[in-house]
């Protein structure tokens, strides 16, 4: 059974096929530039197997439909693809950002869903547009295909009022729909089902802080094997700090820099999205970059290290204080899974609560999931790699399965 799994941007469509028996990764690609002078597609069939073999076109792709036509052409190319036909294709999933309060898991794509979706678009002005496009192409492509939408914002619509809630007069939420919502859900779903596994127990019966930290950053506290709290809001630019998004700043900022410095609200939000977090703290929003900035004495890279690894304590501190009793700590994404640096410094100090690191393991690199804590510590600490398309794939797969 073969899954095509797509996440559909304003000018992107980033795609992977997936051989469900075996959970393998056929083809893997991403066409980008769509709508420009000239629009790209690179593909990856058989990624790191020794069967690799790229491919990468370049020729004007006006609209996301002739962006998945390039797609099927390459995936079904005599000599070079990895399906006959699409009728290989037995089930299709979308990710789609925002469910707001309509999803609480994954759902089959019917009129009514994208109904809702669009529903929603206030709230991911700029995602469930994209998400809708690739959503309307496939359903045109692939008509007797089933397809299935994996909302980011699902896994955490069981978090209590007392989570989710802003201290805003009510009708806000009761008219406007203002709450946290959460994302990276399918993110934080997924590596919570593997620590599961590692844990020799069933998620229902763990406690589990994810701590997803790529570009963009975020934090859930899971009690019984659900999201109970997390750190992105009703956008995905509070809590943390990511990339370039600042995360939790005092919501007073807005009125200040437009008083003081003339900025239209517009500016205000692309500052906050696209100019702060470590890329606004010292210029360079890879931690690689960052390290090496470090070691050269670059003081302001380690202050921007600083006050990420400080932020990512303090979240840790409050999800410990509200789940009471934590069976592991996870770490996630591009540098969740990669910085030992980052691990360390974010679990500093917090011994008394339990949490204590294998220097040495953590320092270790691996490609696998790895327990690297001490052996008697009452919190384990886990590097979990985080897989989106394949928890996606996942999702189409129980769907499906009804
Ligand atoms: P993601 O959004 O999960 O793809 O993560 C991307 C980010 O992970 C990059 O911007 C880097 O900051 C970080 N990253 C990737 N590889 C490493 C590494 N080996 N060490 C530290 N950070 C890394």
């Amino acid at each position: 059974m073969k899954f095509f799994i797509i996440n559909s941007g304003s000018s992107s469509i980033k795609y992977q096929v997936i051989e469900m028996e075996t959970e393998s990764v056929l083809a893997t690609g991403l066409v980008e530039r769509i709508g420009e002078e000239v629009g790209r597609l690179k593909n990856t069939c058989f990624p790191g197997t020794p069967d690799e073999r790229e491919s990468v076109i370049e020729q004007p792709i006006p609209d996301h439909y002739s962006g998945m036509m390039l797609v099927i052409a390459v995936l079904t190319d005599k000599d070079k693809g990895v399906i006959g036909d699409t009728s290989e294709i037995s089930a299709i999933g979308h990710r789609v950002v925002h469910g707001g309060e309509d999803f609480h898991a994954s759902t089959r794509i019917t009129p009514e869903v994208i109904e809702a979706v669009k529903h929603n678009i206030p709230l991911a002005p700029l995602h469930n547009p994209a998400n809708l496009d690739g959503i309307r192409v496939a359903m045109e492509i692939f008509a007797q295909v089933p397809q299935v939408a994996v909302f980011d914002t699902a896994f955490h619509q069981t978090m209590p009022p007392r989570a989710f809630m802003y201290a805003l007069p009510s009708s806000l939420y009761e008219q406007d729909r203002v709450r946290r919502y959460g994302f990276h859900g399918t993110s934080h779903r997924f590596v919570a089902g593997e620590c599961a596994r590692m844990l020799g127990k069933p998620l229902a019966e763990c406690n589990l802080i994810t701590v997803h930290l790529g570009n963009g950053c975020s934090m859930t506290a899971i009690e019984n094997g659900r999201s109970i709290d997390t750190s992105l809001g009703m956008t995905p630019l509070e809590g943390l700090v990511m990339g370039t998004r600042s995360g939790d700043v005092d919501p007073a900022l807005h009125l200040f820099l437009k008083q003081n410095k003339g900025m239209e609200l517009e500016a205000i939000d692309a500052l906050l999205n696209k100019e702060s977090g470590l890329k606004g703290l010292c210029g360079m929003n890879d931690m690689r970059d960052i390290h090496k900035a470090v070691e050269a004495g670059d003081a302001r890279a380690a202050m921007a290290l600083d006050v990420q690894t400080y932020r990512n304590r303090k979240y840790i501190g409050a999800y410990m204080a509200v789940l009471g009793r934590v069976d592991g700590i996870v770490f996630t994404a591009g540098i969740g899974e990669n910085d030992a640096i980052v691990r360390a410094e974010s679990l500093k100090g917090l011994e008394f609560l339990g949490v204590r690191l294998d220097a040495a393991k953590n320092k270790q690199r691996a490609k696998e999931a790895r327990c690297i804590s001490l052996e008697d510590s009452p919190v384990r600490v886990f590097v979990i790699p985080t897989n989106e398309e394949l928890a996606i794939a996942r999702e189409v797969a129980n769907v499906v399965r009804g």
